[in-house]
């Protein structure tokens, strides 16, 4: 069973030594290997039962570490400025030293700079970067604490470094460049408002369905056990209301019993809501409910997110 604890210096090891390690950022928990280690990076796929047609992203300390891994545009390195280190992925031509593994084949490679403390710490004391999916089995929501991946990854993997929950609660926005256009290919951590306001127009480009680019995009992930609807809540009786949970803004639903409910943010704060989105998801696989109304939230900012995250649970898979 791994262990859950601060100590960098033994994930630090862990590493050196090829094994997999969870770790803390920002976004959400990751699974995370030395990147330039093709039989660490085997680890990530075997642990978390991941298709090896799903690339991983490969976080980096600076973006002089970043340099080693992925050729820059000056596009890119102007966002790589603004954002990192941030919730931003870039999606850029790959060097030689990056494993086909870890790309899934592709000649591209996503490459972001956590913005958490102690990520950050772990990687500037590493000799290498770190290739690092959510650290969550294939599929299903992202873990937002240690213990979210204790509970489905605990007897996996010998250590989990904790960094308390994560800040921003969903996972980073990726980006890629097709033909000098900037393309969004999943939402998250960075909205896309941000992005217009440092580089003017972006493409979104988020509904790819077979062998898509960036599997973040897959109609259904993100999802729990529980089914999800976002149906009007008009379209129910009461009497299957009385049996539904409800995953809310800021206020309860109607007709569903409060014990089932979960509200991401009373105050309205799109930032709040995310932060907890994952963790919220994951309360109803231990409710008796067998199916759970989410309300969609503002479309802007990280309200973008959020949705998307919701139409995918919400997706038959
Ligand atoms: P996760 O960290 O679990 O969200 O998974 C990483 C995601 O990054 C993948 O599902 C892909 O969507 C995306 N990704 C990583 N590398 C690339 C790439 N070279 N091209 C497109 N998408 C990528
Ligand atoms: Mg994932």
């Amino acid at each position: 069973m791994a262990i859950i604890g601060t100590d960098i210096d033994k994930a630090k090891t862990l590493l050196q030594q090829g094994e997999a390690v969870g770790i803390p950022t920002e976004t959400v928990y990751g699974l995370a290997a030395n990147a330039f280690d093709p039989l660490a990076v085997a680890k990530i796929f075997a642990i978390k039962n991941r298709p090896v047609f799903d690339p991983l992203i490969v976080h980096v300390a600076s973006y002089q570490q970043a340099l080693t891994v992925a050729d820059f545009s000056p596009v890119a390195q102007r966002l790589a400025h603004a954002f990192w280190p941030g919730p931003l992925t870039l999606v850029l031509p790959k060097k030689a030293m990056v494993p086909d593994l870890v790309t899934s084949g592709l000649t591209t490679v996503g490459v972001r700079s956590p913005r958490h403390p102690m990520a950050l710490a772990l990687l500037q004391a590493l000799p290498f970067p770190l290739a690092a999916p959510s650290a969550n089995p294939f599929g299903y929501v992202s873990p937002t604490t240690a213990q979210h991946v204790h509970d489905q990854l605990g007897d996996k993997l010998s250590y989990i470094l904790d960094g308390g929950p994560s800040a921003v609660g969903v996972e980073s926005t990726i980006v890629g460049f097709e033909g000098g256009e900037t393309v969004i290919y999943r939402v998250g951590g960075v909205s896309v408002e941000a992005l217009e306001q440092e580089i003017g127009g972006v493409r979104l480009a988020l509904h790819a369905s077979s062998n898509p680019k960036a599997p973040g995009q897959l109609l259904s992930h993100y999802a729990p056990r529980k089914r999800v609807t976002l149906q009007s809540l008009s379209s129910f009786t009461s009497e299957q209301l009385s049996r539904m949970g409800a995953l809310v803004f800021r206020l309860p639903a109607e007709g569903i019993p409060l014990k089932n409910q979960v509200v991401l943010s009373p105050a309205g704060d799109l930032a709040e809501a995310a932060q907890n989105l994952f963790s919220a998801l994951r309360k109803f696989d231990g409710l008796d409910v067998s199916l759970v109304w989410a309300e969609a939230v503002p479309e802007e900012g990280l309200g973008r997110a959020i949705n998307d995250r919701l139409r995918r649970a919400a997706h038959p898979a």
